[in-house]
Order: C-alpha cells, then structure tokens, then sequence
C-alpha cells in the first residue's frame, strides 16, 4: 500500500452562508479518529453574502482549514482547479459545500486509493422514479457526450472524487481554459473505481447551478471533449450535394426526353430548399464560431481563476 500521511480536502463554495458550518461539521465527523493529517482547502468563488465571513471564524476554530479566495465568481470548475493547484498531500478529495457529498465516504475513498486505485470516482444514483428537469437534463446530456465524444464519462459522475497525487499532478498538467473536469479526469486513464452514493438533500440556499451555469458546462464539454458539431456539417453538405446531383439529373432527363411542360421554376420548392440550406450554412457557421471562440480563448493563455488570497 502507498505509504499516506497527507489528505487534502478541496471545497468550492459560492454564497453558500448557513450550509458551510454544516458541511464543516459533517466533514470534522468523518475525519474523527483517521490515521491521517488532513487539510480542508475551501475555495471561497467570490461570495457576496457573508461565507468569506463564516469561511474566516471556521479556519479560526480548526487549525486544518485553509481559504482561498478567488477574486470574482470564476464558476465551479474553476474553483475547483484552484483548490486542486494548491492542494498539498497524497490524495485530494474534492467536494460540494452543500453537504450533498456525503463526507462519510471519505474514509473508504481513502481505502481505495491506498489500495492502489489512482481515481476514486463518486456516482450519484438517481432516486426515486419521479422525473425532475435536473435527472431529464443531466440523463440527455450524458447520453449526448458519450455518443459524440471519444472519452466515457461515467452518467451522474460529480465532482466528488479522490484523486492520487500521480493523478491530481497529471491533471494540472493539463492547461485548458474551458474545464470540463469530469471528462478531463476520464480522457487520463489511471486505474480507477466508481462508488455509487446516494446524493442528499442541499441543507439550505438553493443550487448556484443556475440554467445558464448548466448550459455553459455542457456546452464545455461537448466543445472541448468533440469534433462531431463540425462533422454534422460535413454529412449534411454531403447530402445537399447528393440532393443537387439527383435534381440536376432530373432536370436533364425531362429535358432529354423532351417534357418541357414538366420543366416548371417551383417557387415553392426552391425557397424551401434555399432556406434549409441557408439555415444548416448558418448553423455550421455557428459552430465553426464556437470553435475558434474556444481556440482564442486558448491561446490567450488567461488564467483560469485569479487568486486574491
Ligand atoms: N459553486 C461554486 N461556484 C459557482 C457555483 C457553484 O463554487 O459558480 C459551488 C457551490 O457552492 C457548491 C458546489 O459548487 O459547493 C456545487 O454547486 P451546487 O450545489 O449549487 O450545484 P448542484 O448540486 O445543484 O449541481
Ligand atoms: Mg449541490
């Protein structure tokens, strides 16, 4: 077994004031009695409702905690790299600040990569057979992804997970600006585990997942994890060509065997065709903008988060 003295705990949180304390709490418990140091990095993602507050009288209270604030709200991933680029010891596990990850898993996390599993990869199972707009998205989007995208992502993997130190180090070696951590994690390789867990309830405040925080995720990882929205527009000029070849040789055949009558300009159809084919040109163009969005964005080299403390 790797010899393992150092465990770091990593935690974004945004506005989370009145759920930190508990999760703290949570967190303390599960740590009770472990042979290990520990160390709890909370990633404080530009707060504006007291939690850099609550983050302060809890570092105060337990020698382990260590904030880091990032200048505005950068978004969970980034949050999350932050933490993990500062991250010292010899397993990382990373986590909600809601409580939603149950902390009690963390000793068997620990296990696992002590027996030589380098990723530890926490799934939620999906309770209950009721349909809500979370399960119906996050169903669709995962199904979408691992169709497109030649790296598996696990369906209702979190953020929720312990990584070796070969592993985090591997991870920060990679640079890119649009995150998709779940999918970076799963293009690495390593030798790694899934543990199911049921998710609990968020103790307070509501998700920071706001529809437009999801979008941008997914669309982050269909962006940065496939080349498929460019091969659409191949497959589709290819059928547009096929389509034109078939009607010109119509066309040629009526006029051959001399029906002229038939040989009626359809307005009709032609705006049809017109507009389609202008919609999927706009479409593709649409997609080749995103790409070369994402490719500035790259090479501008920004940093990912800033670090005020
Ligand atoms: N979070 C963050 N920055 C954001 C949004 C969320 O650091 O811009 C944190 C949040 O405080 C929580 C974790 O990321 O600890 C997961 O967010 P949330 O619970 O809102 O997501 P959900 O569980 O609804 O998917
Ligand atoms: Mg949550």
């Amino acid at each position: 077994m790797p010899e393992v003295a150092l465990v770091s705990l990593v935690i974004p949180v945004y506005n989370e004031t009145g759920v930190i304390e508990t999760t703290h709490a949570k967190i303390v418990a599960a740590l009770d009695g472990l042979p290990y140091d520990f160390l709890i990095y909370y990633v404080d993602d530009g707060s504006t409702d007291g939690t850099d507050a609550a983050l302060a009288a809890i570092a105060a209270q337990d020698g382990r905690v260590r904030v880091l604030t990032l200048s505005r709200n950068f978004g969970h991933q980034a949050a999350l790299t932050a933490g993990l680029d500062q991250a010292e010891g010899d397993i990382v596990i990373s986590l909600d600040g809601d409580g939603q990850h149950p902390a009690l898993m963390i000793p068997e996390m620990i296990d696992l990569v002590r027996q030589g599993y380098d990723i530890v990869q926490a799934q939620r199972i999906e309770e209950g057979d009721g349909l809500s707009f979370k399960k119906i998205t996050s169903g669709a989007f995962y199904t979408l992804i691992n169709k497109i995208s030649g790296t598996r992502i696990q369906p209702g993997a979190a953020d929720f997970r312990a990584l070796s130190r070969q592993a985090l180090d591997a991870l920060k070696s990679m640079p890119e600006y649009h995150r998709f951590l779940r999918g970076m994690i799963a293009w690495m390789g390593f030798k790694s585990v899934v543990l199911p867990y049921h998710e609990e309830k968020r103790m307070a405040g509501r998700s920071k997942y706001s529809l437009a925080k999801m979008v941008r995720l997914a669309s982050d990882a269909v962006f940065s994890f496939s080349l498929m929205p460019l091969y659409i527009g191949l497959s589709a000029g290819g059928v547009f060509i096929f389509l034109a070849a078939a009607q010109i040789i119509y066309v040629l055949f009526l006029w051959l065997t001399g029906q002229y009558d038939k040989i009626v300009p359809g307005w009709s159809s032609l705006m049809a065709v017109m507009l389609i084919a202008s919609g999927i040109v706009m479409i593709l163009l649409g997609f080749i903008g995103v790409y070369v969005g994402y490719i500035f964005q790259e090479v501008k080299h920004r940093p990912k988060y800033i670090l005020k403390k």
